[in-house]
């Protein structure tokens, strides 16, 4: 039996563009959904080749092959024996489709998937506090994680020796499916959880959870310049996989302490420098806190004559380390006028005498 060809299949020209394809197969797709064409295999059949044949034409490596040598160019390759793997590879395009309600496709692309295949770890997330100076030169912590991983003694099955026997309630399937106006609904069998398998014997190790709480400690570098909010990622860091399955990844999540000293604006760090108005008028020589592994640390700085309160004084490359390594931010001090509350008798007088001279 001759293949069809993938540019009729999806009914556009040779010279579409991947935009054009894009949306031709999404039309198409809708077109012969199986959730809208339940117990329908041509339309099943329609579904597969539409995706075979985008599949390949959204590929412009095997476009060319195509274009140049038909299907013989793609050596036989291709096709989609099962609905999910067309859900999990083309998962951009079904996510906006099918996704975030509206068409109720929701969960389609689990529907078939093997459930006894290996599967990738959890990702787990954690946060961590740091000081202000920690965040900005960097530092090593040791996280304690606690939470659940796959239980060895069973392989994550649950079963004694790993004995498994058909679920009794889904048949082996993994989904129940139940009808809801016109679609037939599948959910994920509440028995089995969607393993299609039950234990004959609950493993003792873990009481048939399949899993067992652990801990363990893990080892984070924090890079410098990190600021409140920021995740690293350690990959491959996260709950280990069941049957053969990569582990996920840990995501930290950084807070960082405030400083009375300084305000963090990305790189940048802000300081409220006071100084009195002889300071401001005459000009000065001042000394504002350095950000230095020492929090005593302290740098001299010119406060020319003249200045007016709520300027800035600029000192480059004295803020936060960059995350890229690449120099420093610039440390801005915001120059703030006191005008003193109390003053002394002396004081006065030498204010009176001072304000005579100006009219
Ligand atoms: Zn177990
Ligand atoms: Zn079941």
């Amino acid at each position: 039996m001759s293949k069809p060809d993938y540019y009729e299949v999806l009914e556009v020209s040779r010279e579409v563009t991947t935009v054009e394809l894009k949306k031709a197969y999404r039309k198409k797709a809708l077109e012969y959904h199986p959730d809208r064409n339940p117990d329908n295999p041509d339309a099943e059949e329609r579904f597969k080749l539409c995706a075979e044949a985008y599949s390949v034409l959204s590929d412009p490596q095997k476009r060319q092959m195509y274009d140049r040598f038909g299907h013989a160019g793609l050596g036989g390759a291709g096709g989609f024996g099962d609905v999910g793997d067309i859900f999990s590879q083309f998962q951009d395009i079904f996510g906006d489709l099918f996704g975030g309600g509206g068409f109720g496709f929701g969960g389609f692309g689990r529907r078939r998937r093997d459930p006894n295949a290996p599967t990738r770890g959890a990702d787990i997330r954690t946060d961590v506090s740091l000081s202000f100076r920690e965040a900005a030169f960097g530092t090593t912590r040791q996280i304690d994680l606690s939470h659940p991983s796959p239980c060895e003694a069973c392989s994550g099955t649950g079963a004694k020796d790993g004995e498994l026997e058909s679920c009794h309630t889904c048949g082996g399937r993994g989904q129940v499916a139940r009808a809801q106006g016109a679609f037939v609904l599948t959910t994920t069998c509440p028995t089995c959880h969607g393993r299609g398998s039950a234990a004959k014997e609950a493993c003792d190790q873990c009481d048939g959870a399949g899993q067992v709480d652990s801990e363990r400690i893990v080892k984070v570098n924090v890079p410098a310049g990190v600021d409140t909010g920021q995740s690293l990622r350690l990959s491959g860091r996260g709950q280990e996989g069941t049957r053969g399955g990569p582990a996920g990844d840990l995501y930290v999540t950084v807070h960082v302490e405030r400083d009375e000293d300084f305000e963090r604006e990305g790189f940048d760090l802000i300081h409220r420098l006071v100084v009195t108005y002889p300071q401001a008028a005459l000009g000065a020589k001042v000394d504002v806190p350095a950000l230095e592994e020492d929090e005593d640390a302290v740098q001299t700085i010119k406060v020319p004559s003249g200045t007016q309160n709520g300027e800035t004084l600029v000192v480059r490359g004295a803020g936060v380390p960059r995350l890229n390594g690449r120099g420093r931010g610039d440390l801005i001090c915001v120059v703030e006028v006191v005008v003193p509350k109390k003053l002394t008798r002396e004081q006065k007088r030498l204010l009176r005498e001072l304000d005579g001279t100006f009219e």
